[in-house]
């Protein structure tokens, strides 16, 4: 016998069943898109490599070790996208889109691949949702923003055991402030800190901040805060964002170690975290990211967004509050004997276009069998056709909830079912 093929590690398949779970999700966000008016992106599941190594930053987890990168017939270099704000920014650019409106609002659902090490809530293939406005720079921007996620996190009924981490790493002058004084402070320290960020005090000294390194962390509780440098613009944007945040009745807790692995980031960054979870714990990220996209060779226009884990937010729901399944089956059409093969799809034909959800046994089973299929799928109704009703062109209707069966005409089955509603 052949052997089976396994699918890759860190990969899902997902079932019928959990399926279900996804679309309400995904009901969900297209309901809330719709409310904040966000329009839907989909851009391509690959790109070319250099827009993720120019617009997500070389020095990223993400670039440096996580990247699916091939090269096609062509010989150029691709990569599947490992995040989805770069692709969203390049089709912006590419697509003039700042000419149909000066503020573009999109959003995004789909599969992401990074080669991280799998475990719970983390995947080589995970999905995300995410949205990203492109053309405000001001702070009621990025307090819709945050609404906007909190909304979904409101209708799923999981807000309350949610916690937005909040803060901001100003523009790039005060961002250049902040470098050097939480250099200064780290120098003294610099061989005791970790490898990786003793690479990151040159590169990246801000990444410190987010370290797991035991060490590195103690080091940065007592380093120099980034609120403390940001000049009085960036003060004044943060300060209002909070002030909007306040007034919509969004709790937050100002995290002052909260910097984010993407370089792309200024002012405002934000981070949902659930309880619900182990240590993956992130379901949402986001942030400003001002400068992206002239970096990518656009025009200076500013911009926010986040993306969020789908997995994760399903196992938030399913942990806190299962979310209703999709409605079961209208009718089952239980057929017996060999002469109604014919009629059997016809009336299934008509009725599925009527609007019914139908189904039926495909396999020439027993009554007894057919009954059993009918109970798993929790159909309401069955429909039992045998030669008699053929010949009086009925079948025996049968609600399941009441046990009543009584004989109902071929074209009175969808009014009798739809006024049972
Ligand atoms: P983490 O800290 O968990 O590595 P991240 O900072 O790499 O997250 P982002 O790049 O900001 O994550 O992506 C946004 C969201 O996408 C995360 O908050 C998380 O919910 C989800 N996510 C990221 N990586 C994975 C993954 N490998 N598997 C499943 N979900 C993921
Ligand atoms: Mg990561």
């Amino acid at each position: 016998m052949p052997q089976k093929i396994q699918r890759v590690k860190g990969v899902n398949d997902i079932l019928p069943a959990e399926a279900k779970q996804w679309q309400a999700l995904e009901a969900v966000v297209k309901k809330v898109m719709d409310r904040y008016a966000y329009g839907e992106i989909r851009p391509p599941l690959f790109e070319k490599t250099e827009l993720f190594a120019r617009g997500v930053g070389e020095d990223t987890d993400i670039v440096s070790k996580e990247m699916y990168t091939f090269s096609d017939m062509s010989k150029s270099s691709l990569t599947l996208r490992p995040e989805l704000t770069a692709g969203v920014v390049r089709s912006y650019i590419q697509n003039n889109l700042q000419q149909i409106s000066p503020v573009q609002k999109l959003w995004y659902e789909g599969p992401m691949f990074r080669q991280e090490r799998p475990q719970k809530g983390r995947y080589r293939q995970f999905w995300q949702v995410g949205a990203e406005a492109i053309g405000s720079p001001n702070p009621e921007q990025d307090a819709e923003m945050i609404a906007l996620f909190y909304a979904i996190l409101e209708e799923l009924g999981i807000a309350e055991s949610v916690t937005l981490k909040i803060n901001s790493v100003g523009d790039s002058e005060s961002r250049a402030q902040y470098r050097s004084a939480l250099q200064d402070f780290l120098r003294p320290h610099l061989s005791d800190l970790s490898e990786t960020s003793q690479h990151r005090f040159e590169t990246n000294p801000l990444r410190i901040l987010d370290s797991k390194a035991p060490n590195d962390k103690a080091l940065v509780q007592n380093a120099p805060k980034i609120r403390e440098c940001l000049n009085a613009t960036s003060a004044a944007h943060y300060e209002q964002v909070l002030e909007m945040l306040e007034a919509m009745d969004i709790p937050y807790v100002q995290d002052d170690l909260l910097v984010r692995g993407l370089d792309y980031y200024t002012h405002t960054i934000f981070e949902f975290t659930s309880d619900a979870l182990g240590a993956q714990d992130a379901i949402c990220g986001g942030g400003r990211y001002n400068d992206l996209v002239k970096e990518l060779g656009g025009q200076d226009v500013p911009a926010i967004g986040w993306a969020s884990g789908i997995e994760r937010l399903l196992l938030v729901v399913d942990a806190l509050k299962p979310l209703p399944a999709e409605s079961d089956l209208d009718l089952f059409l239980i057929v017996l004997g060999d002469d109604l093969r014919t009629k059997a799809p016809q009336l299934l034909h008509e009725w599925r276009n009527a609007g019914l959800k139908c189904d039926t046994d495909s396999l020439r089973r027993s009554m007894k069998a057919q009954m059993r299929e009918a109970n798993r799928q929790k159909a309401r109704f069955v429909a039992i056709l045998g030669e008699e009703e053929l010949a009086q062109g009925v079948v025996q209707l049968k609600n399941f909830e009441t046990s009543e069966q009584q004989p109902v005409a071929f074209e009175a089955v969808v009014a009798a079912i739809l006024d049972n509603n």
